[in-house]
C-alpha cells in the first residue's frame, strides 16, 4: 500500500541541514524515488545523492544535471563496477579487496581516480556487509592495496543495528568513530570522511563524530 504524501522535499531538506547545522555533509538517498523529486531536491539546494544500485544510477545520472555528486551506498557486485566508473564520486560500501581491484582497474580505464570507503561491520545484526576492524587493519598494511593508483580509501563507512535503543546505536557509532582515529594514528592514513547516520539516527551519529550522513525517508518521505 502506498500514498501520495504531501512532503515538501525542500522543506525537508532545509530543517535537516539546520539541524546538522554545518557539522556534516547530507547525501540525499534517492533510491527508488523518481526523477522528478531528484530534481525537487537539486533545486532546493542538494546536489550529493546516494543510489545503491548501479543502474538506477546510471539512469537517472543521464538525466540529471551534470554537478551532482552521485555516491553508490549499497552493496556492490564486481561485474556492476564499469557502469558507473566514468561519474561515481565516491563508494561508500567497499567491503572486500577484490571489490577494491575492480574499482581500481574501471577507474584506470576512465582514467580517474575514485574516492573509497570502506564499509566496517558494526551492527549486531548478522546480515550487514563489511569488514571486520582486523580485516581493515590487515588490507591496509597489504602490499596489494600499496598498488592501487586509481582508487584513494578516504574514510569508513558503517551502519548502526536497526534497532529502538539509542544507546546501543550511540555506542555502535563510538566504536567505528574509534577506530576511524586510531587508523589515522597507527597507519599512514589520513581518512577525512566518516559515513554514518540515516534518517533514523543522523543527529546520534554526527554527535558522534560522522562528517557525512546519509538520509533518504526524513527527506523524501517512506519508501
Ligand atoms: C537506504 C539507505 C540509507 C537511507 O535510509 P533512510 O532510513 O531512508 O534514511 C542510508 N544508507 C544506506 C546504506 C541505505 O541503503
Amino acid at each position: 500500500m502506498s500514498y501520495i504524501k504531501n512532503v515538501s522535499i525542500a522543506k525537508n531538506i532545509r530543517q535537516i541541514e539546520a539541524q546538522i547545522d554545518g557539522r556534516a555533509k547530507l547525501v540525499a538517498v534517492t533510491k527508488t524515488k523518481p526523477i522528478s523529486l531528484l530534481q525537487e531536491a537539486y533545486d532546493a539546494g542538494c546536489k550529493c545523492f546516494g543510489e545503491n544500485k548501479v543502474q538506477e544510477m546510471v539512469e537517472k545520472q543521464a538525466l540529471l544535471p551534470t554537478d551532482i555528486e552521485w555516491h553508490l551506498i549499497g552493496h556492490l557486485q564486481t561485474n556492476k563496477v564499469k557502469y558507473m566508473a566514468s561519474f561515481v564520486s565516491l563508494v561508500h560500501s567497499v567491503d572486500s579487496l577484490k571489490l577494491l581491484q575492480e574499482i581500481n582497474k574501471q577507474a584506470a580505464k576512465a582514467e580517474r581516480v575514485i574516492d573509497c570507503l570502506l564499509q566496517i561491520h558494526i551492527a549486531q545484526e548478522e546480515t550487514k556487509f563489511g569488514f571486520s576492524e582486523t580485516e581493515v587493519e590487515t588490507l591496509l598494511g597489504s602490499d596489494e592495496v600499496e598498488k592501487l593508483a586509481n582508487v584513494r580509501i578516504v574514510g569508513l563507512m558503517g551502519m548502526a543495528s536497526n534497532v529502538a535503543d539509542e544507546l546501543q546505536i550511540r555506542h555502535e557509532f563510538r566504536s567505528l568513530k574509534l577506530f576511524f582515529d586510531k587508523l589515522n594514528t597507527s597507519y599512514a592514513t589520513s581518512f577525512t570522511i566518516l559515513s554514518m547516520g540515516m534518517s533514523g539516527d543522523y543527529l546520534l551519529a554526527i554527535e558522534e563524530g560522522s562528517t557525512l550522513v546519509r538520509v533518504g525517508s526524513a527527506i523524501f518521505g517512506s519508501r
